[in-house]
């Protein structure tokens, strides 16, 4: 892994305004990790043992995230994602979302969590001013769901969304990763109960971004396996015009238990990232919880804000800092190389 050096520090440039890259695209969505640790172990994700974590004087303050975000705000950043790892083991984030809230201009804010302490959060979290939630849900059958992530957790995940919805944090949006011998056969039911419920499903390809890189290209799930089994059970219909949008959607025209589904749009979300890359319309960055910007989930090369911050840099250098690591973004991820080789560091640690 490639740290950039601040080579731009002395930089008497005018001070930028907008973050744009080399191909023209512009970056307005910011995935903040808050941390590497995780109350699961999804096997597609991590080992049983869990991983090397951060130790606490590397991992970003919730004053350098505020004041990060703000120089990111100014540049044109719209939305911020919090993730990890799981971000509600990080103590005080109702606290950090509301001091994120009173930016100008206000953020759009949302969170990505396995909604384990969902239950005890999420009217806190609201009040703060997070928008909404997106809850990463593999399977509704709890021997599956004990095997999958290693933990007995099902009930408290179900609680959880169950709180947020209460909470209002709404569009809930539901994310499956599928493996072929666990859960590619619950596609139907996942999306049944999702439409029953109110949430909107969304199926991940696995990425080649597992801790114990065990991802082969010949064994996962791609978008085709997913529609293949959600076809057998639903009439789907292509939207079209996804924008930005990481997911390619599909209208829900038909399918079982029809008269039970909660008020609509009945939608189904499949983000494709290894077999229909969106690389081409990509407005994401993303800040490590130990202060690394990426501008690629699958990039070799980090921006160390952390030691810019820590060695007294001023905005204005920050935010040169920035836009020289987006104007360096490359222009896909490059999965389908030959020499295509997978990052070191995995899913959790960069922020998903
Ligand atoms: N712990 C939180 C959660 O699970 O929602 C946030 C972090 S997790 C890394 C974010 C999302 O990445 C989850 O939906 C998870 O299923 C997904 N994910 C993890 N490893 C992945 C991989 N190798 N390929 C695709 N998605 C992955
Ligand atoms: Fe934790 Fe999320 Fe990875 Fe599962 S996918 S181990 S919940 S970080």
């Amino acid at each position: 892994m490639t740290a950039v050096a601040l080579t731009t520090r002395a930089s008497a440039a005018a001070p930028v305004t907008e973050l744009v890259d080399a191909f023209g695209r512009r970056a307005e969505d910011l995935r903040i990790s808050l941390t590497d640790k995780c109350s699961l172990r999804c096997t597609y994700c991590m080992p049983a043992e869990g991983l090397e974590w951060l130790s606490k004087d590397r991992v970003l303050s919730d004053d350098e995230i505020v004041r990060l975000s703000a120089i990111f705000l100014r540049l044109g950043v719209k939305s911020i994602r919090l993730t990890g790892g799981e971000p509600l083991v990080r103590p005080g984030v109702a606290g950090l979302v509301s001091r994120l809230a009173a930016l100008e201009p206000r953020p759009e804010l949302s969170l990505t969590t396995n909604a384990l302490a969902l239950a005890d959060k999420a009217v806190d979290l609201a009040r703060s001013g997070l928008d909404r939630v997106n809850v990463s849900l593999d399977t509704l059958d709890r021997e599956k769901f004990r095997t999958l992530t290693r933990r007995d957790r099902l009930a408290d995940v179900l609680a959880g969304l169950q709180a947020a919805a209460d909470a209002g944090l709404a569009p809930i949006k539901v994310n499956a990763v599928l493996m072929r011998d666990q859960n590619l056969s619950e596609a139907g039911e996942l999306l049944g109960w999702a439409l029953r419920a109110g949430y909107r499903m969304r199926f991940i390809e696995h990425m080649p971004l597992d801790a114990q890189h065990a991802w082969t290209r010949a064994d996962m799930v791609t978008a085709e396996d997913v529609l293949a089994v959600l076809e057998d059970e639903f009439v789907l219909r292509p939207v079209g015009n996804r924008g930005n949008a990481p997911a390619e959607e599909f209208e829900i025209v038909d399918g079982p238990g029809r008269d039970t589904w909660a008020v609509g749009p009945w939608r189904v979300g499949i983000i494709a990232s290894v077999t229909r890359p969106f690389c081409r319309d990509c407005d994401r960055l993303r800040l490590t919880a130990d202060g690394q910007l990426r501008t690629c989930l699958f990039s070799h090369d980090e921006t160390d804000l952390r030691a810019a911050l820590r060695t007294g840099a001023d905005d204005d250098e920050l935010a040169q800092l920035i836009a020289t690591a987006v104007a360096g973004k490359a222009a896909g991820h490059g999965i389908a190389l030959p020499d295509f080789k997978q990052p070191d560091r995995p899913m959790s640690a960069i922020g998903g």
